[in-house]
């Protein structure tokens, strides 16, 4: 009987990088891991550090730097080079510069034969899925963007401590752009199978004052208030990054918001946006379209719009 290792590649050795391997490596996730950067010393010194955790651990994982002609083989590659924003530029202001990293990046591995799966995570995300699903030319099942699926935990969170429920009893979703136009669906948010707005109406001497778009914003600005306090984000990405990764090579069939390509769903077509989806070995298995009322979808295609206007940059 022959066993095939869980290989995942992850390109870019930064705070998101390195992070994503110390999870994977921690929680025991995959066999072997390939860490590039075109800063190969760097790179180096992950590695190095990475392998000398394994004593302590329950798994050996192998973790190894490598190069591009090495993803031929391997299952997933994460895609965390970029350019993260500095103090006063947004996600989109990174655009060009993260298209010309990713182009260097994608082009190599697909020559290298790879037939695995993408997940992109350097911003603006919903955009440069996009591109590395037209530089790589995979099926859309094939290439993630992360999305919304750091948005939605952090939603969760500011949930679960308002009510003072754990964070994982709540089901909601953020959608849309990975950025500040994201929105909320707030009549699909149930705790516990119970409606929020259920639970808001039946309990105002407590959550009488809840203000929704004041948790929406406060959803989309969280990164920017990790960033303010310690220059970048990375743990939470890192985590959101790992539950998608295990979701593909444990064929769990699991719903994440991830950016994913639309073709008619919530009404959008060619573009990335981040949707409930369920994700199994096959990637994307299939778009969760969830009835949004009318306000909702409204500011659903508002949010969508955004990033279709960052594709049409890309274009150009
Ligand atoms: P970082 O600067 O710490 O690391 C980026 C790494 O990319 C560096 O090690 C750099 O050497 C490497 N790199 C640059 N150009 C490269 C190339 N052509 N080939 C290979 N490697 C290259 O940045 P970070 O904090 O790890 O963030 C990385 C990306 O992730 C940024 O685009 C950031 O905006 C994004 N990010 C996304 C989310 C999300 O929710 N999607 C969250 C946090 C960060």
């Amino acid at each position: 009987m022959t066993f095939k290792n869980k290989k995942v590649a992850i390109v870019g050795t930064g705070l998101v990088g390195s992070s994503t391997a110390f999870s994977l490596i921690t929680q025991g996730v995959c066999d072997d891991i390939l860490m590039l950067d075109i800063n190969e010393e760097k790179a180096k010194g992950e590695v190095m550090d990475l392998n000398h955790c394994i004593e302590y651990l329950n798994k050996n994982t192998r973790v190894k730097t490598g190069n591009y002609e090495e993803c031929a083989d391997v299952d997933i590659v994460v895609i965390t080079a970029g350019a993260p924003p500095i103090k006063g530029q947004s996600r989109l202001d990174t655009l060009e510069l993260s298209a010309k990293i990713v182009k260097s990046i994608v082009d190599p591995i697909m020559k290298s034969g790879f037939k695995g799966q993408f997940i992109v995570v350097s911003n603006p995300v919903d955009a440069i899925a996009h591109y590395v699903k037209e530089l790589s030319g995979l099926p859309k099942s094939k290439v993630i963007g992360t999305g919304t699926s750091l948005d939605s935990a952090r939603l969760k969170n500011f949930i679960g401590s308002l009510l003072n429920v754990d964070p994982r009893s709540v089901q909601a979703y953020s959608m849309g752009e990975h950025g500040d136009s994201q929105m909320v669906p707030w009549s699909h948010v149930y705790i516990g199978g119970k409606s929020f707005s259920k639970v808001i109406e039946d309990n105002k001497d407590r959550f009488g004052d809840v203000d929704l778009d004041k948790l929406v914003l406060e959803t989309a600005r969280a990164g920017w208030e990790v960033f303010n306090r310690k220059g970048t984000t990375y743990y939470g990405i890192a985590t959101a990054i790992v539950a998608i990764i295990k979701a593909i090579l444990y064929n769990e069939n699991k719903i994440i918001p991830v950016s994913a390509y639309l073709e008619g769903e919530y009404g959008q077509f060619g573009i990335y946006a981040g949707v409930p989806a369920v994700l199994n070995s096959n990637g994307i298995k299939e778009i969760v379209e969830i009835d949004m009322s009318e306000e909702e979808i409204n500011k659903f295609n508002k949010s969508c719009t955004v990033i279709k206007e960052c594709i049409a940059k890309l274009e150009k």
